[in-house]
Order: structure tokens, then C-alpha cells, then sequence
């Protein structure tokens, strides 16, 4: 037998942006654990904005489990938060992902790194040289000496708990970078991101340095502000495609704006303006290629017949990829496929 030491991970109350919990709790397995042998568990729900403290105990039920290789014998275990009666809690948003294995999500996080209450690499007072080199860039004055360690380890740590982190960069302004996590099914990039943003958070607290997800850290002034680009497609989408149903879909797309809009982040106002690549809030865009609309319509999508991916610029860093997830998984469902238009007709 060995003792395992796991992590139950869960998302608070805490609105519009829910925040990570974990707690350990240890446990004797006769080899790693499949999901199934890791038992519910419970916290105190008043805590965490989820309970009255007269009747404070949630439900905590694993739903996927990594590997934690900075523990021995450790597993970070991703939860669901389930009232006593075993259905899902408000604050659940996972709850309201569509099943869909043939669902495929790439969400690509940015964020900056802070210090001392501004991005890593800002000057006590005032600004850095302006942006231009940072992206993509190399050398001590561009990044300074401690974020591409960190950047790497993450990227380490990710590849340990199996993962499928795809890629890092270093972003426009200053002290700010991204990492790109795909997964295929409706939950598993989801999933994936949050644990990822667990263990970014969790290593920076030795650094002293906190990740800043706010999506326009830095106001209205000539630096960049951070998103998280979600890249989606379904198999209807891969397999069948064609010119009609992509319409259909951006049509539906462009009623259900509000609802998008409402669950990708606070304060996106702020950022998506209409310049720097961005699409105005209030507004939804389709274009080829073009990262100046709401959708950014891959060109191989167009040469493929309109099969593929699409890729949705408005999220931002700091949006719940669940209620991201399952605010497009909604709007596509309600776009009916040929065949089941079909079925339909023939019911
Ligand atoms: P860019 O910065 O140019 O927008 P990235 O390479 O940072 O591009 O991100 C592209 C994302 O699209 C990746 O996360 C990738 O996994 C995702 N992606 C690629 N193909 C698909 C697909 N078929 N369905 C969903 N996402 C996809
Ligand atoms: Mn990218
Ligand atoms: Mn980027
Ligand atoms: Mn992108």
C-alpha cells in the first residue's frame, strides 16, 4: 500500500470570476488510483461563498486526476462542488457543458506576471521602453531574469500531469506571456486550464510573484491587454461543414452576442474597443483571417469546403473556460445539422 497525497481542487462562489480551492487529504492505494477509487469528500461551503454557514457542507466530487510531480506520491484531483442531495451546485458551471466527445477546444491563456503590484520587469515608476520587442523576444532586457524559468517549469509540470499544453510565448507587453492547452471531448481543455493555471499560480508563490488575469491590467494606455482565444470545433464541423451551416452558425453566433459576451470575462469592454486586433464588444464580426473580427475564420477552414476550426478572439484571460465551453456548445446546438434537419422532416 501507498499513501497518497491528493489534492481536491474545486472553483469557489466568488463572482464573476470564481477562484482555485484545493485541500490534501491522504490515502492508501494499492498502485495509482483510477478515478473511480477517489471517494467524494466535503468542505465548508460558508468559506468559500457557496453556503450559508447554518448548512455549510458542499459535496466535492473528482471528476479528472493528474499526476503532481512536485509531490511524492501526489494527484491533483479536479472536483466538481455537489450539494448534499448529490445534483450540482449554482456555482457548478461544469455541470453545464454539453456531453460531446466529438467536441474539440484550444483555448490560449495570457496573462502578466506581477511584482510588487505591476508586471514583472516595470520600473518602480513610470514605464518600460514601449512595446515591440517583447513578443516572441529573447534576451535579459526583454524578459528579464526569472520569467522564462518559470515559464518552463510550468510548461514541465503541465507535461508531468499529462496535460496537453501545446505551446508558450512570450506576449507583447512586458511581463506578460501565453500558454495554448487543445483537448478533445466538451470538458477536457476545460478542465485542463484550470488545472494548468493551478499549478502556474502555485509556482509563482515561491517566486513572489502572483499571475494578473485581468484582461486590461494596465488601463487605457499603449499596452496590450491579455485573452484567451478559444479555438473550437465539433465533428459536425470537421467532417461536414459547407457554406450553409457555417452561416447558420455565425448567425446564431451574432443573436446570441449578449450570452456570449456575458460569460468571457469581466471588464472586456476594456479591451475588445475595436483597435489592437480586437472586435468591438457590442458588436459580432466573421472574417477570414482576420483578427480585427469577433471570429477569426482560419483560411484552411475556407479551402477545406468551411470544415475545421473556428476561432472565437473575444474570451479573456480572466473568462471560466467552462462557461465558455458551454456557451458555445449551447449556441451550436441550437444550429441544426443537415441530418438531423433531415430526421427532423422525416418525424
Ligand atoms: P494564434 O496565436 O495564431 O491564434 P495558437 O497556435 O496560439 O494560434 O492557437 C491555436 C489553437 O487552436 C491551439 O490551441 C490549437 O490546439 C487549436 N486548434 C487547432 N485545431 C483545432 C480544432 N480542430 N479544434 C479546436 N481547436 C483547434
Ligand atoms: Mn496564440
Ligand atoms: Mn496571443
Ligand atoms: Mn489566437
Amino acid at each position: 500500500m501507498t499513501k497518497y497525497k491528493l489534492e481536491y481542487l474545486w472553483l469557489d462562489g466568488y463572482t464573476p470570476v470564481p477562484n482555485l480551492r484545493g485541500k490534501t487529504q491522504l490515502k492508501e492505494f494499492d498502485a495509482y488510483p483510477t478515478l473511480d477509487q477517489l471517494p467524494l469528500w466535503g468542505f465548508d461551503g460558508s468559506s468559500t461563498k457557496q453556503a450559508p454557514g447554518g448548512s455549510s457542507d458542499c459535496v466535492l466530487k473528482p471528476v479528472r486526476h493528474f499526476p503532481d510531480s512536485t509531490r511524492k506520491n501526489g494527484i491533483l484531483v479536479m472536483c466538481e462542488v455537489m450539494m448534499p442531495d448529490g445534483s450540482p451546485h449554482e456555482s457548478n458551471k461544469r455541470a453545464t457543458i454539453l456531453d460531446d466527445e466529438g467536441a474539440w477546444f484550444g483555448f490560449e491563456q495570457e496573462y502578466f506576471f506581477y511584482e510588487n503590484g505591476r508586471p514583472l520587469g516595470f520600473p518602480e515608476s513610470g514605464y518600460p521602453a514601449p512595446q515591440g520587442p517583447y513578443y516572441t523576444g529573447v534576451g535579459y532586457s526583454n524578459v528579464g531574469p526569472v520569467a522564462r524559468e518559470i515559464v518552463e517549469k510550468h510548461l514541465d509540470l503541465c507535461l508531468d500531469a499529462g496535460i496537453n499544453h501545446e505551446g508558450i510565448n512570450a506576449e507583447v507587453a512586458k511581463g506578460q506571456w501565453e500558454f495554448q492547452i487543445f483537448g478533445k471531448g466538451s470538458k477536457r481543455a476545460a478542465d485542463e486550464m484550470w488545472v494548468a493555471r493551478y499549478l502556474l499560480q502555485r509556482l509563482c508563490e515561491g517566486y513572489g510573484i502572483d499571475v494578473e488575469y485581468h484582461c486590461k491590467p494596465l488601463g487605457d494606455t499603449d499596452w496590450n491587454g491579455s485573452g484567451m482565444h478559444a479555438n473550437f470545433s465539433t465533428e459536425h464541423m470537421r467532417t461536414v461543414g459547407g457554406k450553409d451551416y457555417f452561416e447558420a452558425l455565425m448567425k446564431a453566433f451574432d443573436k446570441n452576442l449578449q450570452d456570449h459576451i456575458a460569460v468571457y470575462g469581466p471588464d472586456n469592454d476594456k479591451r475588445l474597443t475595436g483597435k489592437h486586433e480586437t472586435a468591438p464588444w457590442n458588436k459580432f464580426s466573421y472574417g477570414v483571417a482576420d483578427r480585427g473580427a469577433s471570429i477569426r475564420v482560419p483560411h484552411s477552414f475556407v479551402n477545406n469546403g468551411y470544415k475545421g476550426y473556428l476561432e472565437d478572439r473575444r474570451p479573456n484571460s480572466q473568462g471560466d473556460p467552462y462557461q465558455i465551453a458551454s456557451q458555445i456548445l449551447k449556441t451550436i446546438s441550437e444550429v441544426p445539422t443537415e441530418g438531423s434537419a433531415m430526421k427532423q422532416a422525416a418525424e
